[in-house]
Order: structure tokens, then C-alpha cells, then sequence
């Protein structure tokens, strides 16, 4: 697990801060207008821009941050230089580095007053549907339970092409969509606000190092930059009418939330857990090669407009049933090319457990059995005002390693979608 790495910054040695010196994520702030690509460190986000200025980080190109697309360009150095730049980070942030600190502490920024851009521009974005917990419940009530899961869940990432254009930063308000309905009680199909709107909880892995053609998991494992949060909100009427036979379309595209930073795959390395137990063997193009998985502590809490949140959800991302890796790596066997800021959703991460249920969908088991709030409020779906939080943490020896929250707002749908 390692222990806590201390810095002069002070904010950051305590165990609970989710940005140690061991975490060192990178995102974007904005700089006035600009996006500004940027560190967190304890209370402080460290503006890398103004860092490289100094002079002090010369590793890799030394003008990675120079501008709003560095992050990207930044992960598309590749591994050597992402574990340069870190270690370079972590020397000049460290309790035993007295040089340059006033230079450095020009370079801080107190967290809670910077407003977070998208940590990274998004390339392309792939949604799965790995967690078995989710695909078997689900399943269950779509089809029953001799039928959950389908006949090649146990063998592919399940997946579908997203959209890039509606992922968004925490704290974005998103907008309940209108869509084509057809309830089961009428024979024809109406246009109107989605009443089961939900959430989904979900890791995001972002892909660094570009590729053209098929890469082995372990090559996949290394193109990996890191890890956002990532809801993946849901319209299920609209979802229940439009996905047959081509999987959901209008009812993913309203948006997609992630958390302000990258948590770099360096940085949850000591977190690495094996996969499942399966039982069938993997072809070899998707078999295991080593511990893919990260034991990460999930949880979602829903706050209506006027209560305090209630925490809905509580798993862990080690209940995948495919890595990240082996996602990637299923996703190029057509000779499909990766981009630097791709963007792979884990799929909805469910536990055994009804409490570890990552969905409304799940949690009132398809409307039936509304959850009660702590408020006293029920919820079936999700209703206008509501915020719903996604946290996450690898909980090491006294130090914690978080991604900062991930978090939207619903907003009520327009009165009417197109003007007449
Ligand atoms: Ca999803």
C-alpha cells in the first residue's frame, strides 16, 4: 500500500485529504477564461502552467502546460514521461525539498476558490457494461432471472459507441431530456419529458497512449492514463423503447459527468486487485495478465432541493467483472484506432448487495420499491432539484487517494423542446 509521502504544503499530510502527495491527479482550472491545466495538492490546486514558468519542471518537452490542450498532449508523451513528470512533482512538493518553495507557493491556488474545467478534451467516448451485478439485475427484470445474463456477457465487454460532446464536468447542471416514451398500457408512442430519469455510477478510464490496431491487454493495461468518476445518466423510458436491436441512442446522449481530475494509474498502483473468479476461461486475446482492477470505495449520495443528501450507494470498483484493459484491448481487435483522450466507461458498478446497487433502476427495482430518503421523501427515479455526488477513494496506510467529487444537478425539462 505504501504510506503517506509528506509535503511542505501542510493541507496535504493529513489522511483523510483525498490529494496526498501520493495522489497527484491532473485536470484544468480556469484561469479567467482559460483552461489551465493544474495539480491538486492537499487544500491547493498547483497551476502547472505557471509551474513550468518558473523553470523548475523541465522534464519531457518542458512546455507541456503552456496551453488549454496540454493535458492531452501531456498523455500522449507516453508512460516514461508521465512517470518523469510525476516524479519531478513530487520532488519539489516534498517536506524535505527547501528549494524554490516561495517560487512554488506563488504557483498555489486555494482549491475552494477555483472553478474546475474538463480535466482533459475527450477524444471519443465508449460505454460498457461490465459489472455483473448490474447486467444480472437488470437482466433479471427485463427478462427474468433464468435469462439475466446474455449468452456472451460472460465472454466480451459488452459495449456501445458514445457521444464526446455531451461528457461533462462536475458540477454542470444537466437538463431533463424530452424523448419517445411508449408506455405498456398504450399502443402508441408519445413525445414527452422522461419521467425515470436515473444515474449510473462508473469508473472512467481515460486512454493515454494512442494506437492503430490491435494491442494486447497488458500493452492496453499501459496505454491507460488514469481514472476519472463517471455518471452515466440514463432516460429508462426512453431507453426501454428505442434499444431494440441496436443498444441506447438518445437515452445516453443527454450527458455524461466526470470528476474534475485524472487519478493516474501511478497512483492506484498499489490498489491493483485480480479480477474475478469466472467460470469460462477467457479467449486469449481477453485473458487476465495480472491484477487490472483497482480496489476503489464508491459511493452516491442524492440530496434533494430542499434535505441533505442520503447516501444511496456504496460498492467498490474491484466488482468489475472486465478491467479496463481488457476493454481496450477487446476494443481494438477490429483494427479500431485509439485516441489519446478516449474515454471508456466501466459500466454501472454494482455489489452483491442491494445497498451496493449503482442505479435507481436497481435500487427501487424498476420503480417498484421507492427508496425513502433520509428526509422522509421516496424516490422511485430521480426528480427535478435532485443532486446526485459520485466519491471514490483507495484507502491506503494513512493516506487517502480521492477525485475530487463528481456531481450534477437536474434540472425540470423546457416547457417545450422546439419552438412552434
Ligand atoms: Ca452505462
Amino acid at each position: 500500500m505504501g504510506s503517506l509521502i509528506k509535503s511542505w504544503v501542510e493541507s496535504a499530510n493529513s489522511a483523510e485529504t483525498p490529494f496526498p502527495l501520493n495522489n497527484l491527479p491532473f485536470g484544468r482550472y480556469f484561469d479567467g477564461a482559460v483552461k489551465t491545466p493544474c495539480t491538486a495538492i492537499g487544500d491547493d490546486i498547483l497551476d502547472l502552467r505557471a509551474v513550468e514558468k518558473t523553470g523548475l519542471l523541465t522534464v519531457g518537452r518542458g512546455d507541456f502546460f503552456q496551453h488549454a490542450g496540454g493535458v492531452n498532449a501531456f498523455m500522449e508523451a507516453g508512460p516514461e514521461t508521465w512517470s518523469a513528470v510525476r516524479a519531478a512533482l513530487t520532488k519539489l512538493l516534498s517536506e524535505s525539498n527547501f528549494e524554490k518553495r516561495e517560487a512554488l507557493s506563488a504557483c498555489l491556488r486555494p482549491m475552494n476558490e477555483t472553478r474546475m474545467a474538463m480535466p482533459f478534451d475527450v477524444s471519443e467516448f465508449t460505454d460498457f457494461y461490465a459489472g455483473r451485478h448490474h447486467a444480472t439485475n437488470v437482466g433479471t427484470m427485463f427478462r427474468g432471472a433464468e435469462n439475466a445474463l446474455p449468452p456472451n456477457w460472460l465472454h466480451i465487454p459488452i459495449g456501445y459507441n458514445g457521444r464526446a460532446s455531451s461528457v461533462v464536468v462536475s458540477g454542470s447542471d444537466v437538463r431533463r431530456p424530452w424523448g419517445q416514451l411508449k408506455s405498456p398500457d398504450h399502443d402508441v408512442p408519445a413525445f414527452l419529458p422522461s419521467r425515470r430519469f436515473d444515474f449510473e455510477l462508473e469508473m472512467g478510464a481515460v486512454v493515454g497512449m494512442p494506437s492503430d490496431g490491435p494491442i494486447s491487454v497488458t500493452e492496453a493495461d499501459a496505454a491507460i492514463f488514469g481514472y476519472v468518476l463517471l455518471n452515466d445518466w440514463s432516460a429508462r423510458d426512453i431507453q426501454a423503447w428505442e434499444y431494440q436491436p441496436l443498444g441506447p441512442f438518445q437515452a445516453k446522449a443527454t450527458a455524461t459527468t466526470i470528476s474534475p481530475w485524472i487519478v493516474t494509474a501511478e497512483a492506484l498502483d498499489p490498489f491493483r486487485v485480480d479480477t474475478p473468479a469466472r467460470e469460462f476461461a477467457l479467449l486469449d486475446h481477453l485473458k487476465d495478465a495480472g491484477p487490472m482492477l483497482y480496489d476503489i470505495e464508491l459511493d452516491v449520495t442524492l440530496s434533494p432541493k430542499n434535505g441533505a443528501p442520503t447516501t444511496v450507494t456504496r460498492t467498490n470498483y474491484r466488482e468489475m467483472y472486465y478491467s479496463a484493459a481488457q476493454q481496450l484491448a477487446h476494443h481494438t481487435t477490429s483494427g479500431c484506432p485509439m485516441r489519446t483522450g478516449d474515454l471508456l466507461g466501466s459500466g454501472t458498478i454494482s455489489g452483491p448487495e442491494k445497498s451496493a446497487r449503482g442505479s435507481m433502476l436497481e435500487l427501487s427495482w424498476g420503480g417498484k420499491e421507492p427508496l425513502t430518503l433520509d428526509n422522509g421523501e421516496t424516490r422511485a427515479f430521480l426528480e427535478d432539484g435532485d443532486t446526485l455526488t459520485l466519491s471514490g477513494a483507495a484507502r491506503g496506510d494513512g493516506f487517502t487517494i480521492g477525485f475530487g467529487p463528481c456531481a450534477g444537478t437536474l434540472l425540470p425539462a423546457l416547457n417545450e423542446p422546439y419552438a412552434v
